[in-house]
């Protein structure tokens, strides 16, 4: 099997964080590739996080459609499927978990079996689908454990985990058993532009610019390794460009930190850049520093999410050795970028908080 040439790719779920991330990156570095975009826009899902990449077709659609799918590979010559696509909030899947099995575990199979039809059926084709999936499949460590690598075992602890960890394991069965050409990528927690405000870091930002409270789970010290999104896109590019067809890399940002030092860091950069711009107190008048009071005044503890995972840490030296990958952000830097972007793009998260970003036809504020 020749090696995939990236000319047509379809990626789906490009209309959430990660996703719409990645089709600014991969733009930005193949100004002539195709790129063709299949997201559902369900909650989660924005148009405006793809304003600005031209030449980009969004296809709203689910990828559970597997007729619609079989049609897009054969009319756009995909010949790399880059697969973000699905339900990725623990604590909606631990309230209702089965859009996680619907999207995760079946969406993904669909996808396989497309992609198997259009790849390999008649005359095999120079193809790659990459599969997008997350560390927490391989459970929880210990304090002194050492970090995930990819050959620590499955140990899936919430129905979000489980349905990932199904979704790689499909994608191992169909490179094993079919000859389809995969690669997975399991992550650590990402950060960064356009990311939905239910995931922490955006959540307490924008809680603490409308002086809300900080709701932090348990005692905080459950422990993650913070990756900003366009490291994990650089990790993602290296593979698609270099990765070994049935290997499975581990993506990190080498940023093992309790969620409140994440918490203290965020309030700390919130409460310097409030004293050093007047305009922000006028702008968010009900912040603390607008009423002379700390950010972390907002800190309250609520009661620990069931089945909390205590700490991952993940090992990714694998794709460093192998594909050169290296971090390039500090956690520091880049969650002071992340701030600054937030702050620059309140239409955009504005829309989200009152729910018109999901109004037909609206994309406001999106540009990258
Ligand atoms: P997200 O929720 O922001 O985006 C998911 C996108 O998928 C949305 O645009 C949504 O509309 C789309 N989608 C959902 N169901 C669909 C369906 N049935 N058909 C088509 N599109 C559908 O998620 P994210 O944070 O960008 O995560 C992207 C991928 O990365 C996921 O596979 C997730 O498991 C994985 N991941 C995320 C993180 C993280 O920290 N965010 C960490 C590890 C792994």
């Amino acid at each position: 099997m020749t090696r995939t040439p990236l000319q047509s790719l379809l990626v789906t779920g490009g209309a959430g964080f990660i996703g719409s991330n990645f089709v600014h990156f991969w733009r930005k570095r193949h100004p002539n590739a195709r790129l063709t975009v299949l997201d559902a826009l369900t909650y989660s899902g924005n148009r405006a996080n793809l304003q600005g990449a031209d030449g980009v077709d969004l296809i709203v659609g689910d990828i559970c459609d597997e007729a619609l799918v079989d049609r897009l590979l054969a009319d756009r010559a995909i010949d790399t499927i880059v697969h973000f696509a699905a339900e990725s909030h623990v604590d909606r899947s631990i309230a209702g978990p089965d859009a996680f099995v619907r999207t995760n575990i079946l969406g993904t199979h669909a996808l396989l079996k497309a992609a198997r039809r259009a790849w390999l059926k008649e005359r095999s084709r120079p193809h790659l689908f990459h599969h997008v999936s997350t560390d927490e499949v391989y459970g929880t460590l210990g304090p002194d454990d050492p970090a995930f690598s990819e050959t620590t075992p499955y140990a899936p602890n919430s129905p979000y985990s489980a349905s990932k960890a199904a979704s790689d394991h499909l994608v191992r069965a169909y490179h094993h058993s079919y000859g389809l050409q995969t690669t997975v990528s399991n992550c650590s927690n990402n950060y960064g532009p356009f990311q939905f405000p239910e995931k922490l870091i955006p959540l307490f930002l924008l809680n603490a610019l409308q002086g809300k409270p900080l709701p932090i789970y348990g005692d905080g010290m459950q422990v993650r390794d913070w990756l900003h999104v366009e490291d994990h896109c650089e990790g993602v590019s290296l593979i698609l460009e270099g990765g070994q067809p049935g290997e499975c890399y581990n993506v990190g940002g080498g940023a093992e930190l309790p969620n409140l030092q994440v918490i203290d860091t965020l309030c700390a950069v919130l409460d310097r850049l409030f004293a050093t711009d007047p305009a922000l107190a006028g702008r968010f008048p009900d912040a603390p520093p607008a009423r002379g009071l700390p950010m972390a005044s907002l800190k309250s503890f609520v009661a620990d999410r069931p089945g909390h995972d205590r700490r991952y840490a993940i090992d990714c030296s694998k794709l460093m050795r192998e594909l050169g990958y290296r971090p390039a952000r500090s956690f520091g830097e880049g969650l002071e970028a992340t701030v600054a972007w937030y702050l620059a793009h309140e239409p955009w998260w504005r829309a989200i908080l009152d729910g018109s970003y999901r109004e037909p036809g609206r994309a406001p504020g999106g540009a990258h």
